[in-house]
């Protein structure tokens, strides 16, 4: 494999950073988890627009435009042969000192690695997840707002210990106010009848871009969908639950703190919505070439 960092193309084994950069001392960057189908990269300038969005919220400068960017995701793959797969795409405050100071950091290090992944166990896609809510709250939004999609995910780490230690492989995390926020790395949606919710960014979620797709596809479908102030009660009473996310896609919750979402396992629309999102990943993307 080899690996982009700061325009050159390193071989897995040589792809080092400095022990003084701030991603590793203060996760002090920003990042994107981005798909690869059918040799395209999937919605790359939704990517690429929330990676800059995220830079500028925490003062950093990428010492290139989002169009070389782009570009660069687009070269990563192709060195790597990458038909169907997944890209980690860095930016670190670079090296700086051992005190906090940002502005001592000379240059933001960029650093994209191609691979693949498979975050849930195929079979979890047809079964549902079983997931927990726990007391690890989702950062207030004057603390490290969670629309920044930051380097530094020890609050979501430490929502997922707590999920993996009661058995569960997901999560729901709640906002400080205690209304429904999102899932440790994914965005949450309850089913009602023909009508679709989920909360609104405000309420401490990521702005997803599987949400932002699935939020399109099932208006165009003809769902009603809307952001909605959701507490643990919706989801209890939900028809169905599904979480949405790059790595995830579409996967359906069929048990919420032990208590069984309708039917128990992903409902009709959670499966409709999945098999139309897959549909969707045929025709969108930025060609590999
Ligand atoms: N919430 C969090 C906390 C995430 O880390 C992610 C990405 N894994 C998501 C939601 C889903 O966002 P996206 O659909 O853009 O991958």
């Amino acid at each position: 494999m080899k690996v982009y960092i700061n325009g050159r193309m390193v071989d897995e084994k040589n792809a080092k950073i400095s022990v003084f950069d701030h991603g590793l001392l203060y996760g002090d960057g920003v990042f994107e988890g981005i798909r690869v189908y059918h040799k395209k990269v999937f919605t790359l300038q939704r990517h690429i627009d929330r990676l800059y969005r995220s830079a500028k919220a925490i003062a950093l400068e990428i010492a290139m435009t989002p169009d070389a960017m782009s570009k660069a995701v687009v070269r990563t793959c192709k060195q790597n042969g990458i038909t169907n797969g997944y890209v980690r795409l860095i930016v670190t405050r670079g090296v700086g000192t051992l005190g906090l100071n940002p502005y001592l950091c000379k240059q933001s290090q960029v650093i994209i690695i191609a691979g693949g992944i498979q975050l849930y166990p195929v079979e979890l896609y047809e079964e549902g997840l079983s997931i927990i809510t726990v007391g690890t709250m989702r950062n207030h939004p004057e603390a490290i707002n969670p629309r920044i999609k930051s380097l530094n995910y020890l609050n979501n780490v430490l929502a997922k210990i707590e999920a993996l230690n009661s058995g569960a492989m997901e999560c729901v995390m709640l906002n400080p106010q205690g209304y429904v926020a999102e899932a440790s790395g994914d965005n949450i949606f309850v089913v009602q009848g023909d009508r679709l919710r989920t909360p609104p960014v405000w309420c401490g979620a990521l702005e997803g871009i599987t949400r932002a797709v699935v939020m399109e596809l099932a208006q165009d479908m003809g769902y009603t969908v809307k952001e909605d102030v959701l507490t643990r009660y919706d989801l209890y009473t939900a028809d169905e639950v599904f979480l949405t996310g790059t790595a995830a896609e579409i996967i359906g919750v069929g048990v919420i703190d032990k208590r069984p979402i309708g039917a128990g396992r992903p409902g009709p629309v959670t499966l409709q919505l999945a098999e139309r999102f897959k549909a969707y990943t045929r025709e969108e993307g930025t060609l590999i070439e």
